[in-house]
């Protein structure tokens, strides 16, 4: 079963940050952080529902007018989500236009600050020149953001002297039907499927289910359907981090985030000998990232957001994290308080609850992007062609 998620980055691994996760089979997409995205191909730009932004530097922040002006004369809903202070931001960028024109807009965006115990929203609508209209706040479980029936996304704060947000985006299961054993026993499809797959994802298999057949309806038990009858495999799972000091808070949170995911992006400001000054402005190195990939288990790494000073050397980026993701190098024999995070155990994969808590609705439209990509250390050179248009530098 092949996912229906297709991250890539919108940017060369030496520019703003920005990773658009399009899900193929939804017609959906979301955005995690929004700096320069004017290589955004428009057409991806209005697949968008949600924008996480981790923090509000402007190389996470500037592409919000680019989105703003591609999205206002249409009929859109964006969903935007962030670290407290995102709605004054928001708030700040609107008021710096003039919106005596757009009464008849329809355009509108609820952006959503993750506090400790909640969240906090607001709602800003073209149609009444973008006034702040608070909405109540929403009670919300440790990491929670977005949940939705084809996706979630959790969150984590770290430390760059300021708040930000990690995000990882899960894919809700597959549940696939066997074909061969419906032609076998002559059941027909039909709305029972439907049902079955429902009381598989609420694990509510205790009744039973009528099934059409070639010789009627038969009632079966749920549990002996699900045996039978489904594929249950877990969704994909991509974790986004950026702009965190490497602490043994932020170490931990990134691994309990990352846990198991299929992808992770992980910034790595400086290589390992320039490691004081990782420190000092609160980032990581490349060798953090692979020592990170390795502790979450993760089963491939793309490093990203490398400093402008060295420019031309991304390969020595992938070449530190690689090491130290495949052991070859080992941060614990440096730093032995690291070594608690390698002894965990695997976290149970969050899968999607039945009872979403919808925030945004997901068009039902179909555009055929598709993701791949090895085992292990992602080749950062190899960015996205229908992603974006223009020249990449
Ligand atoms: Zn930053
Ligand atoms: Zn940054």
């Amino acid at each position: 079963m092949k996912s229906s998620f297709r991250p890539a980055l919108v940017n060369g691994p030496f520019q703003d940050c920005a990773l658009y996760v399009a899900m193929r089979w939804q017609g959906a997409a979301v955005l995690l952080d929004l700096g320069r995205i004017d290589r955004l191909n428009p057409d991806n730009c209005m697949r968008l529902t949600h924008v996480c932004v981790s923090h509000t530097h402007m190389d996470h922040f500037m592409g919000f007018d680019h989105l703003l002006r591609l999205t206002l004369p249409r009929d859109r809903q964006l969903t935007f989500c962030g670290p407290p202070g995102l709605i004054d931001n928001i708030a700040g960028k609107l008021a710096g236009y003039t919106w005596n024109l757009t009464d008849s807009y329809t355009f509108a965006m609820t952006v959503v600050e993750r506090h400790e115990r909640h969240l906090a929203r607001t709602l800003f609508r073209a149609s009444t020149g973008f006034a702040r209209e608070p909405l109540p706040d929403v009670p919300a479980a440790p990491g929670h953001l977005v949940e939705e029936q084809a996706l979630r996304i959790d969150t984590t704060t770290l430390d760059h002297k300021i708040p930000c947000l990690a995000f990882r985006v899960s894919e809700a299961r597959h549940l696939n039907v066997r074909r061969d054993v419906l032609d076998a026993r002559g059941y027909r499809p039909g709305a029972w499927l439907a049902a079955l797959k429902n009381a598989v994802r609420s694990e509510t298999l205790d009744d039973a289910i009528a099934v059409q057949t070639t010789d009627g309806i038969q009632t079966i038990a749920a549990e002996e359907l699900k045996r039978d009858l489904i594929i249950d495999q877990p969704g994909q799972r991509v974790a986004y981090v950026v702009d965190a000091r490497f602490d043994p808070t932020n170490a931990q949170r990134i691994v309990d985030l990352a846990r198991d995911a299929d992808v992770l992006y992980c910034e790595s400001r400086f290589l390992e000998e320039d490691r004081d000054e990782a420190d000092k402005r609160y980032h990581l190195t490349a060798r953090h990232a692979g020592f990170l990939a390795r502790a979450a288990g993760v089963r491939r790494l793309e490093v990203f957001h490398f400093s402008p000073r060295y420019q031309g050397m991304a390969g020595a980026f992938r070449a530190e994290a690689q090491a130290e993701m495949s052991g070859k190098t080992r941060l614990e024999e440096d730093e032995p308080w690291t070594a608690a995070l390698l002894s965990k155990p695997a976290a149970p994969r969050a899968d999607i609850a039945s009872d979403a808590m919808p925030t945004a609705s997901v068009p039902a439209r179909g555009h055929g992007l598709e993701h791949g990509g090895p085992a292990g250390l992602a080749d950062v050179g190899n960015e996205p062609k229908r992603l974006s248009s223009g020249e990449r530098s």
